[in-house]
């Protein structure tokens, strides 16, 4: 179910024990061969597929505009909230869907720039909302290690406007994909820098700004794209997040059947239905 496109009334009727889904994405630069909107379409899309393999019995809220997207501020195109800003708005999001009585939350990441941040929101959240459970999760973290096989670049295969990142909008909106613009980052594979992907993380946090790392914005290998490889990452991911949502609310509309048995290893969620940021 879409938030939005209930009206008041039929909204009043779904069960306060449903889970409650924010995508977050971003609108910044995705290189030359993808839409502004990407991560957004990402996030959208991931949770459109979650709801649709729960049966239609989540409730999906609108995404945001913007999000933390400072680093690519370089980039034309790029539009920004700060921490502070961002926090707030999804805090007040939260709480305003807690006044109608819904306590179940699931923010559902697709920007690394979120990442950080989104952690202190769920933590927040858990002392402004005490009846309330929120948990924030990443999809490209959430999936981590069980998405690696299907990467063909030496590195990374999710850095930005990358072989995953292209092979989504492939799979999900291939219209907004200019394939002949595709082109790999350049960037030396030696670099200290780009041992690491997104997949797992690297052992430190540095931000760099993104025009600092590459020059057309790309970070990865684009060139290794395809529709069929964002069809796999979805096929692997969606029912990962549902067990991952089942893990922590069994009893809720839509988890009937799915596994509880979600790992807790590379930074997938603990199965804990409470404070699972200890
Ligand atoms: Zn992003």
């Amino acid at each position: 179910m879409k938030w939005i496109q209930l009206n008041s009334p039929k909204l009043d009727s779904v069960s306060r024990e449903t889970i409650c889904i924010l995508p977050l994405g971003a609108t910044e630069q995705h290189g030359p061969h993808l839409p502004l909107a990407t991560d957004q379409l990402i996030a959208d899309g991931m949770a459109e597929r979650l709801d649709e393999a729960c049966g239609g019995k989540l409730l999906v809220m609108p995404g945001l505009p913007a999000t933390c997207s400072e680093h690519h501020m370089a980039f034309p195109g790029s539009l920004t909230l700060d921490h502070d800003t961002f926090a707030r708005v999804v805090t007040q999001l939260i709480h305003s869907a807690a006044r109608h009585g819904f306590r179940r939350f699931f923010l559902l990441n697709a920007h690394g720039g979120n990442m950080a941040i989104g952690g202190v929101i769920a933590e927040q959240l858990s002392t402004s909302l005490p009846d309330a459970e929120v948990v924030f999760g990443t999809w490209f973290r959430m999936a981590g290690e069980r998405l690696r096989h299907l990467g063909e670049g030496d590195y990374p295969a999710v850095g930005h406007a990358c072989e995953f990142d292209t092979s989504l909008l492939l799979a999900l909106r291939p219209e907004l994909v200019d394939v002949a613009a595709i082109a790999d980052d350049g960037i030396a594979p030696t670099s200290p820098l780009l041992r690491f992907d997104l997949l797992s993380g690297g052992p430190t946090v540095r931000s760099l700004p993104f025009e600092q790392i590459t020059t057309n914005g790309v970070w990865g290998k684009p060139s290794k794209a395809s529709a069929d490889k964002g069809r796999a990452i979805l096929d692997i991911t969606i029912p990962l997040i549902a067990d991952i949502l089942a893990a922590h609310w069994p009893s809720a509309p839509g988890m009937d059947g799915k596994s509880t048995n979600v790992p807790t290893s590379n930074g997938a969620l603990s199965p804990s239905p409470r404070r699972a940021h200890a």
